[in-house]
């Protein structure tokens, strides 16, 4: 077969090229706050007030007038209670006001002393372990001008962006949308997604049991872990099954999968041996770059489009074709999604091992965290052995012919950051 050696691609360079093909998709739609969680915005989140609304005490204690407080030990009258959600007068000068955490300051007042500073004086019995509360006050230290006020605006002033268009929302982002009054946020729709595999080795779990595989075949790992990556990256998944290495099957399959789906993913037979059809069935059916890309493991990926949707073909050894999909297609689906800056960061840490002989690609190992806050290596980097992936939290991502010894510092990149 006549088939063009592919070029191999450096791994920013073929992120680059593949978050062009990236265009932010079109519709949008309203989601409660609830239900927003790692969805990305579509509009920025502008607040139509200011947060908190008001000046409010940050304490349980007594509001007074700065001015009325030369010495510690001074008594005043207390001459109103202010609870969180009530609003009080105007202090009048030489009283304190009792005040709870939240409560408005009332006009005048400008510090709040915590109740454990204070002493009631004539105070009848306390209820409920409440500190007893008197018609007088004495303060046992000198405050500060403004102690214990929490000033308006201080969190959000009216008017400003408080969550940019492209932010992927996180639980404190819903928090803050909250507290400017959102009950909805207007979200790019999700992603749809066709997965399939590609295989006559592969069966699924549960249909044939261990004992009865057949010699060479192998159960579907890949699967699993993309179908449960992409629902985490916010996509609807429409999974395919599998597929078996006949060119056309693969056609066939992949007609209807790229019908009413923005991506159509899969995962093995993308190389070019004679058992690999991806490559000919997409280009039966539309355009197809093939790439092999410079890192171990994952040196085969194909990024192409049939009709409207596009195309990616993933290496089939499973640590191949998680690498590759943590690496690439999930900056892929979040830049689809409008998320900026999808790349992922790198930390720097200790490596407490040795990388004696370095690959002349770009690698990424499979480490985890030791107590001493250094990174150990799993002993067997294939790119066959899942187990290391588990076993890990997270890649090093180590640069082509750089051998690593002990005490060096390596770029970590975590699955955790990766996979959420
Ligand atoms: P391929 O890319 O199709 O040549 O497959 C490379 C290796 O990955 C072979 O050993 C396959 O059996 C294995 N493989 C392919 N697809 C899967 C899958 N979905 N789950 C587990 N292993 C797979
Ligand atoms: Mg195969």
């Amino acid at each position: 077969m006549n088939t063009p050696r592919p070029l191999l691609k450096p791994l920013d360079t073929a992120l680059a090229e593949l978050l062009v093909f990236a265009q932010v998709l079109k519709d949008v739609e309203q989601v409660s706050t609830f239900d927003a969680d790692t969805r990305v915005l579509a509009q920025d989140v502008v607040s139509p007030l200011q947060v908190p609304p008001q000046d409010n005490s940050a304490m349980d204690g007594y509001a007074l007038r700065y001015a009325d407080i030369p010495r510690a030990g001074v008594v005043l009258p207390v001459s109103q209670r202010i609870a969180a959600g009530s609003a009080g007068t105007e202090l009048q000068p030489g009283t304190a006001a009792r005040i709870f955490t939240g409560a408005p300051i009332p006009g005048g007042a400008d510090a709040v002393v915590m109740q454990e500073n204070c002493e009631a004086v004539g105070a009848t019995a306390a209820s409920d372990g409440e500190p007893s509360q008197g018609p007088a006050v004495r303060f046992n230290t000198l405050p500060r001008l403004g102690q214990n006020i929490r000033r308006a605006g201080e969190d959000v002033s009216m008017g400003s962006v408080v969550l940019q268009r492209g932010t992927r929302l996180t639980p404190a982002a819903l928090g803050l949308a909250a507290s400017v009054g959102r009950p909805e946020l207007t979200v790019v729709r999700r992603p749809r997604v066709a997965l399939f595999s590609t295989g006559d080795e592969l069966v699924m779990p549960g249909d044939v049991a261990p004992r009865d595989m057949k010699p060479g075949a192998i159960f579907n790992s890949n699967r699993f872990f993309q179908r449960a990556l992409l629902v985490r990256l916010g996509c609807t998944v429409t999974d395919m099954g599998i597929v078996p290495d006949r060119l056309d099957a693969t056609i066939a399959t992949l007609r209807e999968a790229a019908l009413a789906h923005d991506l159509v993913l899969t995962c093995g037979g993308v190389s070019v041996g004679e058992e690999d059809h991806i490559r000919p069935a997409v280009l039966a059916l539309g355009q197809l770059d093939m790439w092999q890309i410079s890192i171990k493991p994952g040196k085969p990926f194909a990024y192409g489009r049939v009709g409207a949707a596009h195309f990616i073909g993933l290496p089939g050894n499973p640590v191949s074709s998680l690498v590759t999909f943590l690496l690439l297609v999930r900056p892929f689906l979040l830049s689809l999604q409008g998320m900026r800056d999808v790349t992922p960061r790198a930390v720097a840490l200790r490596a407490d091992f040795a990388w004696p002989r370095p690959d002349r690609r770009r690698e990424f190992l499979r480490v985890r965290h030791n107590a001493s806050g250094g990174l150990d290596l799993f002993p067997n980097q294939s790119s066959g052995v899942l187990t290391s992936a588990v076993w890990g939290d997270g890649l090093v991502d180590t640069p082509p012919g750089v051998v690593v010894a002990p005490g060096d510092m390596v770029r970590f990149l975590s699955f955790a950051d990766l996979s959420a």
